[in-house]
């Protein structure tokens, strides 16, 4: 007898097992256990659709990259190869043997979680690292050395009848890298809630931006109330009026209150709120096209509930 009632569909999850061979500075904290720690928390959900995360090709670095940075990057790849040693991008950022690879499927993933979010109108998740909001046009930073979700955003730019698309960023720390490459765009809403002060240091509400940019910014000690409330007054409603055909987040999970790198006191239920929140707005105006890629999240327990709590969210019936 055919069922009568209907399941959630699966999340998609895109991930690959070469994310946890970037490892060049042993004890850092964006550490290779934080691949496991996600999957240990979407594994928590009665059901998934995993795939594999491929690769992005050249072609598409370029479309948000500089020439100038991808061929410093070639260099240094060469380089990692042929001497067999890791090298500093910047003081928190370091490349070596295996960083490419799960770079690029980083990257990779997040276009993948795009294009199958829209293709089959579902919520999908890249479980990938490092992450990527970081990351300039021209240059690594902070643990991101391509800007994953930047980059997503693109390649949904580029499917026919997406004319419009929405950044998301709850990760603790301010997407600058987002932000700088997107703004003064029509075609990319960018909004943001970060604690401040804290790296990067950008993302004041009070400095001039571009139209279509919305930041939040959190005093240290903020907890579920300031969060949702910043999300509720400005950010939502300024998602809901663009009415974007894809909403990607940039999912970070630092502002818990397990975090060693930052002060914010987010809770598990915190992730899961803002990711129903989000499901809503993505079946009003996206036809239910969702796309989240990892970004930070540096206590492996409060990482594993967190993205669980979250990936409830952005698979919620009701
Ligand atoms: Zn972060």
């Amino acid at each position: 007898m055919a069922r009568t009632s209907v399941d959630p569909a699966p999340l998609i999850v895109f991930t690959h097992p070469a994310c946890a061979g970037h490892d060049p500075l042993p004890g850092h904290a964006e550490q290779p256990a934080r691949l496991q720690a996600a999957l240990d928390g979407l594994g928590q959900l009665d059901a998934l659709d995993l795939r594999d995360a491929e690769p992005i090709g050249g072609e598409r670095l370029a479309r948000v990259h500089t020439a100038p940075y991808l061929a410093e990057l070639d260099a240094l790849e060469r380089r990692i190869y042929s001497e067999n040693r890791a090298f500093a991008l910047d003081p928190d950022t370091h490349v070596g043997p295996g960083s490419f690879d799960a770079i690029r499927r980083a990257a990779g993933a997040a276009c993948q979680a795009a294009e199958a979010a829209l293709a089959e109108r579902r919520s999908s998740f890249a479980a990938v690292r490092p992450p990527g909001h970081h990351a300039e046009a021209g240059r690594a930073m902070g643990f991101c050395v391509y800007n994953s979700i930047a980059l997503a955003a693109d390649a949904a730019l580029a499917r026919p009848g997406v004319e419009r698309v929405a950044v998301v960023d709850f990760d603790v720390h301010h997407g600058n890298g987002t932000e700088a490459i997107f703004a003064g765009r029509d075609d990319v809403l960018f909004l943001s809630s970060h604690q401040l002060p804290l790296y990067p240091g950008t993302g004041d509400p009070a400095e001039t931006v571009a139209r279509n940019v919305h930041n939040a910014a959190l005093p240290p000690g903020s907890g579920s109330n300031q969060f949702r409330d910043a999300w509720q007054a400005d950010l939502l409603p300024a998602l809901d009026r663009f009415a974007p055909h894809l909403i990607l987040v940039s999912a970070g999970f630092d502002a818990h209150w397990r975090d060693p790198l930052a002060q914010l006191d987010l809770k598990d239920e915190d992730y899961f709120w803002i990711g129903h929140q989000l499901l809503g707005l993505a079946r009003t105006h996206c036809g239910g096209a969702l796309a989240a890629s990892l970004e930070g999240g540096y206590d492996l327990q409060a990482l594993a509930d967190s993205v669980l709590a979250f990936a409830e969210g952005i698979t919620f019936e009701h």
